[in-house]
């Protein structure tokens, strides 16, 4: 059967169409994808007409799959091998990782060149991973194995939305035994921030959501509360002035304000100058909760497995490839946790 894959092809233009995959390159891997989930960056990258990504654009960034085809130079991965695509690598030469910070890589690797429309120009893959597709190549580094007990249609999560909210508890924040949490959006990303907190040992973990239903969700992954209060570490998913600002008049003394969602360009939020300087706050941002796939995938995976890390119940809704639009609606509408679309 010819590949196909979500496409970004001009501003407001999506569509499901026919792709050309390549043979993957030195240090490639190409990855039959078997699930991918769908994430709030893939709508904002639309409604960003492809959040500073060349055009067309290959959607999707959250996939689980096996890998088809080893390209020349590659170790530690082999035909067959069940993997998590991860768009937080490091490139091991930038500043940054030259510096031993490859969690703050500026510059991870993509396989670029290799993805394209039917007989046309080469697809850029959206996060450097391009998901929302039946095949799709990736540096080797991007492709973390996992253990075959775990399903692909959970294994996706790993990816991004756990990843991104686990991480931003564990390593951005680095959220001690009996602190006291927030967190602001209760989506997919914020109750794996919920989850993160569990696994921190967190005293107090305060789910806040403009759905009830999301907050009382939210109590079966972790939350003791569904109301504000005065907290030492508040997250902030949704990313509008509104959150931001409730975030900032939440911390308590000495608290910390994570910033993990992504807000729409323009956005703009006022700030206290003197109870910032009162509270002797500290504002944090996440990239993905500064997650590195090799290090984190892995041991997520065995959360997973031991039962610490809810994944099954996250996954609330599915379909194929030509449910992506399916998928946007019931994100927008808040009715589901994850849809994971399975090519
Ligand atoms: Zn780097
Ligand atoms: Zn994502």
């Amino acid at each position: 059967m010819a590949d196909q894959g979500v496409v970004l092809a001009a501003p407001g233009e999506v569509a499901l169409e026919a792709i050309d995959v390549d043979e993957p390159g030195p240090g490639e891997v190409r990855v039959r994808i078997d699930a991918t989930g769908v994430c709030h960056s893939d709508l904002h990258a639309i409604q960003e007409d492809g959040w500073g990504h060349a055009l067309p654009l290959l959607l999707g960034h959250e996939g689980a799959g096996t890998v088809e085809r080893v390209g020349e130079g590659v170790d530690g991965l082999a035909e067959g091998d069940r993997v998590v695509l991860g768009w937080h690598t490091a490139c091991g030469a930038c500043a940054a990782c030259v510096r031993g910070l490859p969690r703050q890589c500026k510059r991870p690797p993509s396989a670029a060149g290799k993805l394209h429309r039917a007989g046309g120009s080469a697809l850029t893959p959206f996060l450097r991973t391009g998901t929302f597709a039946t095949r799709t190549v990736v540096p080797a580094v991007a492709a973390v194995r996992i253990p075959d007990e775990l399903p692909s249609e959970q294994a996706c999560l790993l990816g991004c939305a756990v990843a991104t909210g686990v991480m931003s508890v564990l390593e951005t924040a680095r959220v001690w035994e009996g602190a006291r949490v927030a967190v602001i959006g209760c989506g997919a990303v914020g109750l794996s921030a919920v989850q993160g907190a569990r696994i921190a040992g967190a005293s107090e973990i305060r789910a806040i959501d403009l759905d009830e239903g999301k907050r009382e969700q939210a109590t079966r992954f972790g939350a003791t509360h569904v109301e504000p209060g005065p907290v030492d570490f508040v997250f902030d998913v949704v990313s509008r002035a509104s959150t931001f600002e409730q975030a900032l008049g939440m911390i308590a003394s000495g608290g910390t304000v994570v910033v993990v969602g992504l807000a729409p360009a323009g956005e703009t939020a006022t700030v206290d100058l003197p109870a910032l300087f009162r509270r002797r706050a500290r504002v944090l941002v996440s990239h993905g909760g500064d997650h590195l796939p090799h290090e984190d995938f892995p041991r997520l995976a065995e959360w997973a497995l031991d039962g610490r890390l809810d994944l099954a119940s996250m996954v609330t809704r599915s379909g194929g490839l030509a449910d992506w639009s399916d998928a946007f609606d019931a994100m927008q509408d808040g009715s589901v946790i994850r849809t994971v679309l399975t090519p």
